[in-house]
């Protein structure tokens, strides 16, 4: 399992969770290529080791344990997992 980042993130990639991850599964980056055409930023579920420490920093609430992922963004895991396929 892993975290998620769903549909707040659309739009605003503030990208603070790509700064607290300890185990760089969050990308792209602003530095990063890939940044400006994204419309969201993913999460590798392969390398997430499930700290929380993306959810609690994101301002607008859009990263969920997968458990947890609303039922209107469930889509979402599959989203994160196929940008890393
Ligand atoms: Fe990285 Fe932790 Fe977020 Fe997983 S839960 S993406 S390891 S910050």
């Amino acid at each position: 399992m892993a975290y998620i980042i769903c549909e707040p993130c659309i739009g605003n990639k503030e990208a603070a969770c790509y700064e607290v991850c300890p185990v760089d599964a969050i990308h792209p980056g602003k530095s990063e290529d890939g940044y400006e055409e994204t419309d969201q930023l993913y999460i590798n579920p392969d390398d997430c080791i499930e700290c929380g420490a993306c959810a609690a920093e994101c301002p607008v609430e859009a990263i969920y344990q997968e458990d947890e992922v609303p039922e209107a963004w469930k889509s979402y895991i599959e989203k994160n997992a196929n940008y890393y396929k």
